[in-house]
């Protein structure tokens, strides 16, 4: 009797364990069995009375169990089963049911362990493929768009286009703030300029103007011929930490391919000739150029005196090409308020930030 209460509390509890169905550890199932084996064991020890069902049926196979039934019920047929008996048999009964249901969860739990298995071993796969996809190279980047302020703006152009990295990684970069020059006889600049057939181009970025062949700029027994110049708010280069209110930037090439570029700082003062011709020749609209029929003399641009500084540095826009011969006049070109102002209205700020000088060499003429 003892062995049937034990076996039901047993039967109660797989059930209550299996109906609220959490995922238990696989362990917990084989602590069930060697207890209900062993109330069996101390029952039969007890009573001496063969229990056909008392071998408690290997758990996943409840068929086993149905023959041992049958045998119990044959020995007795004809006459009434005692209590003991009808105990027994109601333990085989309940025995079968726990085996069942025994069966029952491991084939649940088997499957629930599957399929955590089975999501594991996506995630490895997932997480493979993520690595791999890190360790690839990234795509080539070939913006095209820059700007001088936000996301793409000058501390981001070396990553905006693969093309452009050194604007990002160059160690010879343009402009800088130019102090302790050496101060030696340098070499005057030759300046062969003409009055020359013009455009004028607002890019987005500057208004640049575009001058007809034959102007030439001699230095080192080189000629670069002047390609075009163009202006920047404020002055992108310092000299001795002292900015100008614009500047602008004479672009020279010679027959190599080397870039000479020569700047005049802009302050406040006399209306400028050379200037007014330019924004009196403005194109209406930004990408647009306007192709006046009247020409343009650069040398109406410099300054009386020839001093300047010079140092090797880079393009200031991308991609901020290096390798290129800049002079930089000392003496400031004059320009009305009013020519700085229309300039302003168009380009409030468009001057590339300092760059590190880095020890390099700057000359300056005596
Ligand atoms: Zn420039």
């Amino acid at each position: 009797m003892r062995n049937l209460i034990a076996l039901s509390a047993c039967y109660l509890v797989i059930s209550t364990a299996s109906a609220i169905d959490a995922p238990a550890e696989p362990k917990g199932l084989p602590a069930i069995r060697p207890n209900l084996k062993a109330a069996a064991d101390a029952e039969k020890a007890k009573s001496g009375v063969a229990v056909p069902a008392e071998k408690t049926p290997a758990a996943g196979a409840p068929k086993s169990t149905t023959p041992a039934i049958k045998p119990a019920a044959k020995a007795v047929p004809e006459r009434k089963p005692s209590q003991r008996e009808q105990e027994a048999m109601a333990e085989a009964e309940l025995s079968a049911k726990i085996a069942a249901r025994l069966a029952e969860m491991k084939a649940n739990q088997a499957a629930r362990y599957a399929a955590a298995a089975k999501a594991k071993k996506d995630a490895a796969a997932r997480a493979a493929a993520a690595a791999l996809a890190a360790k690839a190279p990234p795509p080539r980047a070939n913006g095209t768009v820059w700007t001088y302020e936000g996301e793409l703006g000058p501390s981001n152009w070396g990553r905006i286009n693969a093309d452009w990295a050194k604007c990002g990684s160059g160690s010879r970069q343009s402009p800088i703030d130019i102090r302790d020059g050496m101060k030696v006889e340098l070499e005057q600049i030759g300046f062969d300029y003409h009055p020359s057939a013009f455009n004028v181009t607002d890019n987005g970025h500057t208004v640049q103007v575009q001058v007809s062949g034959g102007n030439y700029l001699n230095i080192g027994n080189r000629m670069y011929e002047l390609q075009n110049f163009h202006f920047h708010r404020p002055s992108e280069e310092r000299i001795n930490g002292r900015g100008f209110e614009m500047v602008v930037h004479l672009v020279h090439k010679d027959g190599e391919g080397r870039i000479a570029m020569l700047a005049l700082m802009l302050e406040r003062g006399k209306p400028q000739p050379a200037i007014q011709t330019v924004w009196n020749n403005l194109p209406l609209e930004k990408g647009e150029t306007s192709a006046p029929s009247i020409v343009l003399d650069p040398n109406d641009l410099l300054p009386q005196k020839r001093e300047y500084y010079t140092y090797m540095g880079s393009l200031t826009t991308p991609p901020c090409t290096e390798g290129v011969l800049w002079m930089v006049m000392k003496e400031p070109v004059q320009a009305s308020p009013a020519q700085m102002a229309l300039f302003s209205r168009l380009y409030p700020f468009n001057a590339r930030p300092i760059q590190a000088a880095s020890g390099r060499m700057i000359k300056e003429s005596n």
